[in-house]
């Protein structure tokens, strides 16, 4: 039996986890579920999975968790330190699968407990990256990448040199509004935007597939995972979402990971590693899906990979800048407050404003992050 910590076990990743982990009861024993402000949830999964601890980051909720596993003899805790806490209890496998960089803290007390992190939560690399892997160089810890293009990646690289790698392509499905003009993108809603065509997400991850930030975020995210360099990633739409990423290595062999689009394929692929595990998801049934295309992305309309891939090259903090104003923009359309292709326009003026040198502690991180944060909020005021 192996020990489990759950970041954002409420979540879509956290539902996908569970789901795998119910299925292998007798396999695992959850140390702590977390979400952010979901009691209801929270309280009926750590019930459920026996958690040894759960924990609501939002404090003012934990009275109402208290209440909700009165009698369980399982732990409450509140607020973003007990958060940290939590996860610094150390389990074999912490899955990170928080959303956005509210992630990053409790994370990075995961990587110090020097074990395994499966990590969902792509914003926190974003942000931290130097800072993240120098902690699992220094810790020993391993860090198995959840994203499905990542984990594709990582699978494709197993046994191979760095050095001999060619190219790594991620692939994007386009999000859903792959072939939509300018003029449609400005009109696009918030129900339209979380609508995906392939995979069924939180809130915010799909919106920054429909702006194409989540590829941008992604670009990041093997610049750190991957180390063959900036110009040895490249990006290729692929709309069937089958093909989750490829690496070509210098004699000409291409290897893809291919599955369906079903995440609890990655999760499991980083529970179970080195070993594999079984999952409930269908098998790639190629002659029905018929067609497998592809297309180079079109940055005129989606400019966030060339702003992920500039502020990538930037270095330091400028990530961190990035993904804070991206953070801002998205909820503000999410809230109705700002139009589709403000996002982006939000973003590429937040950064522009900004050089920061690079983050030597997590402080650092924080402190670019929360000063990003209100410059991108100050973009929303009237002038
Ligand atoms: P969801 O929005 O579905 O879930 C987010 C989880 O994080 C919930 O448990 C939520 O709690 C918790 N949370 C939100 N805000 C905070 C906060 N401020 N402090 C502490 N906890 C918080 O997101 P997803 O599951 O879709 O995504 C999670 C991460 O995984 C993201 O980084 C995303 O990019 C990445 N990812 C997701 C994929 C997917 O298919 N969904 C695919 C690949 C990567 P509560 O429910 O209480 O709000």
């Amino acid at each position: 039996m192996r020990t489990l910590t759950l970041l954002g076990a409420t979540g879509s990743i956290g539902a996908s986890t569970l789901d795998l982990v119910r299925r292998n009861r007798d396999d695992w024993h959850v140390v702590a579920l977390t979400a952010h402000s979901n009691v209801a949830d929270l309280a009926r999964l750590a019930r459920e999975f026996r958690a040894d601890i759960a924990v609501i980051a939002d404090a003012a909720m934990l009275p109402a968790l208290r209440e909700a596993l009165a009698g369980s003899g399982i732990a409450a805790a509140g607020g973003e330190d007990a958060l940290v806490e939590a996860a610094a209890r150390g389990a074999d496998v912490t899955v990170a699968a928080i959303v956005g960089c509210a992630g990053l803290a409790p994370t990075m007390a995961a990587i110090e407990c020097g074990r395994t992190v499966a990590l969902a939560n792509k914003e926190a690399l974003v942000s931290a990256g130097e800072i993240m892997t120098a902690a699992v160089a220094r810790t020993g810890a391993t860090l198995l990448p959840v994203d499905s293009e990542h984990n594709a990646i990582f699978q494709c690289l197993a046994g191979n040199d760095h050095g001999d790698v060619r190219w790594i392509t991620l692939t994007a499905s386009g999000g859903p509004f792959r072939d939509w003009s300018h003029d449609q993108l400005a009109a696009a809603t918030p129900a339209q935007a979380v609508k995906h065509p392939n995979w069924d997400m939180g809130a915010k991850i799909s919106v920054d597939s429909a702006t194409m930030f989540n590829k941008g975020l992604e670009l990041i995210e093997a610049f750190h995972l991957f180390p063959v360099g900036l110009d040895r990633l490249r990006i290729i739409v692929h709309p069937q979402s089958i093909i989750h990423s490829m690496v070509e290595y210098r004699d000409g062999s291409t290897l893809a990971q291919l599955g369906p689009s079903d995440m609890r394929v990655p999760i499991a692929s980083a529970l179970a590693w080195p070993q594999r595990m079984q999952t409930p998801c269908a098998p790639l049934d190629l002659a029905a899906i018929g067609e497998l295309t592809f297309r180079a992305p079109d940055e005129d309309r989606f400019p966030a990979t060339r702003l992920a891939r500039q502020a990538a090259q930037a270095g330091g903090a400028t990530p961190a800048v990035l993904n804070a104003a991206n953070e801002i923009a998205v909820a503000a359309f999410l809230a109705g407050q700002v139009g589709f292709t403000r996002i982006a326009a939000m973003v590429e003026d937040v950064l522009s404003r900004y050089a920061p040198p690079a983050p030597a502690v997590l402080a650092d991180v924080f402190a670019v992050d929360a000063e990003a944060r209100a410059t991108a909020r100050g973009l929303m005021q009237p002038a």
